[in-house]
């Protein structure tokens, strides 16, 4: 299983399909993407192969900012339904997670009794916590953050918000994710294989950090909101 990720100018859909083929070895049951434009937001999902994915994606829709997965599935059997990305209740965010969210029952019924799900995942519980907080008025750094302080167990994460396409928000805990540097762009990648087409200098972060990344920038907070600093490396990898 694993997470891609692109933000930039040009179209994120064959860089992503690209990235997930190159996390395949990795193993999986289910793909599936998530690109934004200023228009809103295409979900493209399938069970089984990444090129039963590719014929599912509509090549006509141009959008620069882009999620990807694919699902070893953990919680809920492989089906569409339970592929990710997965939406928050109003579709306004969407998610991609790999790992095991432990309470993610206890959050369900402490804080979300109200919400219908569409899927039986773990997952499903992230997206909507983030959205209820936003509801109750932060936004969606704070949301995002005050989730995160919440969940036990493993997540790589890569989220998207339709309201602002031009930022992916990324957090990890005991799942590998990196961040990719580019030119006018930036990644998300659970290993630096998945992006070497298109970047050898990548961040390395660490548990319970969260990223801001848009194409000029990347971010790295604490869960105190905190600013971190931290140097990139070269990755020196047969492509
Ligand atoms: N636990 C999540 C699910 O079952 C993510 C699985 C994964 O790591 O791909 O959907």
């Amino acid at each position: 299983c694993g997470i891609v990720g692109y933000i930039g100018n040009n179209d994120s859909k064959e860089i992503l399909l690209r990235g997930l083929e190159k996390l395949e070895y990795r193993g999986y049951d289910s793909a599936g993407i998530a690109v934004a434009n200023s228009e809103g937001v295409h979900v493209f999902k399938e069970k089984g192969r990444i090129a039963d994915l590719r014929k599912a994606v509509n090549g006509d829709v141009f959008a620069s900012t882009g999620i990807g997965h694919t699902r070893w599935a953990t919680h809920g059997e492989p089906s569409r339904e339970n592929s990710h990305p997965h939406q928050s209740q109003s579709g306004r965010l969407t998610l991609v997670h790999n790992g095991v969210i432990e309470n993610y029952d206890l959050l369900k019924r402490e804080y979300l009794h109200d919400v219908p799900f569409k899927s039986e995942t773990d997952t499903e519980v992230i997206v909507q916590l983030v959205e209820l907080f936003m509801n109750e008025g932060k936004d969606v750094e704070e949301a995002f953050r005050k989730t995160l302080s919440l969940l036990h167990g493993s997540y790589a994460l890569a989220l998207i918000d339709h309201q602002d396409p031009d930022t992916i928000y990324v957090a990890k805990n005991k799942s590998p994710l990196l961040v990719g540097l580019g030119e006018n762009f930036n990644v998300v990648a659970s290993d630096a294989m998945a992006m070497l087409q298109v970047t050898r200098e990548y961040v390395e972060l660490m548990d319970k950090e969260m990223v801001i990344v848009t194409k000029e920038k990347v971010t790295i907070k604490n869960l105190d909101g905190e600013t971190v600093e931290r140097q990139s490396y070269t990755a020196e990898l047969d492509a």
